[in-house]
Parts: structure tokens; sequence; C-alpha cells
């Protein structure tokens, strides 16, 4: 029998509590066997914008990150597959190894808000439902009421934390602590990551 997954893509640069919370939530909601924190190889909204850590690092990140936690796991089907990351290509290429599970594609409200100006939506509608979870400083989008998406609402705690925060924390010295899991914290003072990077 097939096994129901969820799929929370990020850029994770670096990844936070607030995305291990909606992760875990998520799982607990909807029973999902297992959240894959599927790590964006180039993230095609963001690579022109400002540098973007390596997918390495942002991938040990993760996977340190996650450690023990059950039901969790770094993804890195986008890395392995190389250029920009697209989440069709993704859902299409698990919807090919294992035909039977059904596929939950998490994200929070700010996201929610731009699906439609998503690579090739349409595909992601047919092969994933929609997981939205709140997120403050974005309102909940009206866009969840457009014909096509299956959606399923899960409401985890507010947590108003985001990896733009916690890149200039440690580019400026303050502590990351609490934000991120301590091994992920030990993870980026070992890699040197962000040090003086804005
Ligand atoms: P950045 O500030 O660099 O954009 P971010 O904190 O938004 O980083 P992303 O990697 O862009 O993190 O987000 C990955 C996913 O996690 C998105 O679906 C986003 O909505 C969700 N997310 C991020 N932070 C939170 C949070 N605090 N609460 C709920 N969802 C979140
Ligand atoms: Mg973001």
């Amino acid at each position: 029998m097939g096994q129901r997954i969820g799929i929370f893509g990020g850029t994770f640069d670096p990844i936070h509590v607030g995305h291990l919370v909606a992760a875990v939530n998520a799982r607990d909601a909807l029973r999902l066997d297992r959240v894959i924190l599927m790590v964006a190889n180039i993230p095609w909204q963001k690579a022109e914008t400002r540098g973007v850590s390596t997918a390495d690092d942002r991938l040990a990140l993760v996977e340190a990150a996650v450690g023990g936690v059950p039901g969790l796991a770094a993804g890195r089907l986008e890395i392995d597959r190389g250029g920009e990351s697209y989440t069709a290509d993704t859902l299409a290429s698990m919807r090919e190894a294992e035909p039977e599970d059904e596929l939950f594609l998490i994200v929070g409200w700010d996201v929610a808000a731009e699906l439609t100006s998503w690579e090739r939506y349409e595909e992601i509608q047919a092969l994933a439902t929609l997981v939205v979870v709140n997120r403050p400083g974005s309102g909940r989008p009206g866009a969840l009421e457009v014909d096509g998406w299956r959606v399923a609402e899960v409401t985890v705690p507010n947590l108003e934390i985001s990896s733009t925060d916690l890149r200039a924390r440690a580019a400026e010295g303050r502590p990351l602590d609490y934000l991120i899991p301590d091994a992920g914290v030990r993870c980026i003072g070992a890699r040197g990551m962000y040090a003086g990077s804005g």
C-alpha cells in the first residue's frame, strides 16, 4: 500500500524552527507517514536576487536540524537533479518512483499566495494535495478558493521567524540559539556559513 508523503520545499538558507514546527504539525494533522524537507538546488525565485548558500551547506544544515525527529527527513532529489528546481518536476519524479504514494505539498501562506505564478502549476494540482499552513507576516491568501487545488489547511503555532532575519542575525553576530536546533547552529559555525555575509 502507498504511503502518505508530505513534501515541504524550501531554500532553507538556513532552516529554522518555524519550518520544523510546521512540518511536524502537518505530519500529525494529516497523518502523514513522512514529511520530506526538500532542499531546492537553485531556487529560481531567489537565485537572481541574492547570493544563496551552496546546496551542500543547506542540505547539511537540514540533515543536522531534523536529526532524529520521527517522520521528518531531508530531501536531496532536487540537488541530485541539478539545475533550477521546479516543484512540478519533483512531484512527477516522486510519483513515477512510487506510484501508490499520496503526495501532499506543504506551503506557508506567503508561498500559497504566489502559487499560480509557479512553473506548470496545473501539473502540481494534478499530482498533489496542497497543504497550507499559517505564517505570521502574511495573510491567508484568497487564491486558495481558486478551482483546481485540492486543499487542506493546517493551523500551526505562529512563529515569526524567517531565514532572512536569521542571515542578518548571523552576519551581525547576534544569537541563533533556539531559533535553529542546536545541531544546526553548530553546523553553521563549523561550515563558516553567513559570517559577515549580510
Ligand atoms: P527567506 O526569508 O529566505 O525567504 P523563509 O524563512 O521564508 O526564508 P523558505 O525556505 O523561503 O524560508 O520557506 C520554505 C517554506 O517554509 C515556505 O513554504 C514558507 O512559507 C514556509 N515557512 C517559512 N517560515 C515559516 C514560519 N515561520 N511559519 C510557517 N511556515 C514557514
Ligand atoms: Mg521565504
